[in-house]
C-alpha cells in the first residue's frame, strides 16, 4: 500500500503540480509534493531543462490523463469522439471527462479522490436513474439522477465522508440533495467547470501532428 502512495505521488512530482490523486491526504501536510516538489529519481533536484513545444504538450495530455486515471488508448478515443462533435474540441474532451460516472461521484463529494469514485462505481454502489452502473466511465446526461446505494453501515459512513468533502464545494451544474445521497445532474458541464489550470489547447495540437 504504501509503494502505491508513493507512486500516485511520484505522478505529482513529474508533472510538477498537485493532481490531487490521494483524497484527504493531498489537503494534509503528509502531501509529497508540498514536501520535495522537485522530480522524482535520483537526478530531481538538478536543473530543470527547459521543455520543447512537443515536451509542454505530452506533459500536458499526461497531466490530464492522470487526474481523470484514465489509459492512453480510452483518452484517444474521448479525443476522436470530441473532434466528430459540433464545438471546440478541447472544450468537448474537457466535457466528456467531466460527465464520467467516476468524477460525477467525486464532484458529489461522496468521495475524497476521483479513484475512491471508481471503486465506489465498481463495487455497485451508485445507481443512476435508479438502475445499478458499475461502469466508471458511464457519461451522465442532463437530468440525471446519481445515488448512493449501500448498506446501512457503508450509507453512514458514506454520509459522514460527504460532510467532511463538501467544504471543497459542489459544481454548479450539480445539485446534491445530502440527506438522500444523491446528486442530480442540472445541465452538462462547461470548459469553465473543470476546476483545474489546464490548457486544452496543447493537447490539440499533439494530437494534431
Ligand atoms: Fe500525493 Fe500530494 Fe499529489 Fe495528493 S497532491 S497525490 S498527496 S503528491
Amino acid at each position: 500500500m504504501a509503494r502505491m502512495i508513493q507512486a500516485v505521488c511520484r505522478l505529482c512530482r513529474r508533472e510538477g503540480v498537485k493532481l490531487f490523486l490521494k483524497g484527504d491526504r493531498c489537503v494534509s501536510e503528509k502531501c509529497a509534493f508540498d514536501k520535495r516538489g522537485y522530480n522524482p529519481g535520483q537526478h530531481g533536484q538538478g536543473r530543470q531543462r527547459k521543455l520543447s513545444d512537443y515536451g509542454m504538450q505530452l506533459r500536458e495530455k499526461q497531466k490530464v490523463k492522470r487526474i481523470y486515471g484514465i489509459l492512453e488508448k480510452q483518452f484517444r478515443t474521448y479525443f476522436a469522439k470530441a473532434e466528430q462533435r459540433k464545438g471546440v474540441t478541447g472544450e468537448n474532451l474537457l466535457q466528456i471527462l467531466e460527465r464520467r460516472l467516476d468524477n460525477v461521484v467525486f464532484k458529489s463529494c461522496f468521495v475524497s479522490s476521483r479513484s475512491h469514485g471508481r471503486q465506489m462505481v465498481k463495487h455497485g454502489l451508485i445507481t443512476v436513474n435508479d438502475e445499478k452502473v458499475d461502469i466508471p466511465s458511464y457519461l451522465v446526461e442532463k437530468d440525471d439522477v446519481i445515488k448512493v446505494h449501500a448498506k446501512d453501515a457503508n450509507l453512514k459512513r458514506i454520509a459522514g465522508d460527504l460532510k467532511a468533502n463538501k467544504d471543497r464545494g459542489i459544481p454548479e451544474w450539480i445539485s446534491l440533495d445530502e440527506t438522500g445521497l444523491a446528486a442530480t445532474i442540472l445541465r452538462l458541464p462547461e470548459r469553465d467547470d473543470v476546476g483545474f489550470p489546464v490548457q486544452e489547447q496543447l493537447i490539440i495540437e499533439l494530437y494534431s501532428k
